[in-house]
């Protein structure tokens, strides 16, 4: 595991965009309404809430709570802060880069496979 200094931390926090992990990582409920992004708060389960794109958090407004990438994982995940870190590190972009790549040489070389 990467060591988990603060950039580090902040990388997880910033670069993994928080509505593609809401709504196709965590499967969180969703929805879309009055031009923002909502989602069913993990801690009063209201639709109160909005997305901030430019920060990467997730806000209630009921609960008055903002939630980064991290603070969700271990919400919805029960997860403690190591498992959380550990769960999002594959959706680093760079990660997820190296996978789509190791899935294009993987395609490729069965290509070739099909034609002997
Ligand atoms: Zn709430």
């Amino acid at each position: 595991m990467h060591p988990l200094t603060r950039p580090y931390l902040r990388r997880l926090r910033n670069e993994i965009d928080v509505r593609t992990l809401i709504a196709e990582v965590l499967n969180m409920e969703h929805r879309h309404s009055g031009g923002h992004f909502r989602f069913l708060c993990p801690l009063c389960r209201e639709f109160n809430t909005a997305v901030n794109p430019k920060t990467n958090l997730g806000r209630c407004f009921c609960c008055s709570r903002n939630f980064n990438p991290i603070d969700l994982v271990i919400l919805v995940k029960d997860y403690d802060f190591l498992q959380a870190v550990t769960f999002l590190e594959p959706l680093l972009p760079e990660n997820v880069q190296k996978r789509r790549q190791a899935a294009t040489l993987f395609d490729f070389a069965n290509l070739f496979k099909a034609d002997t």
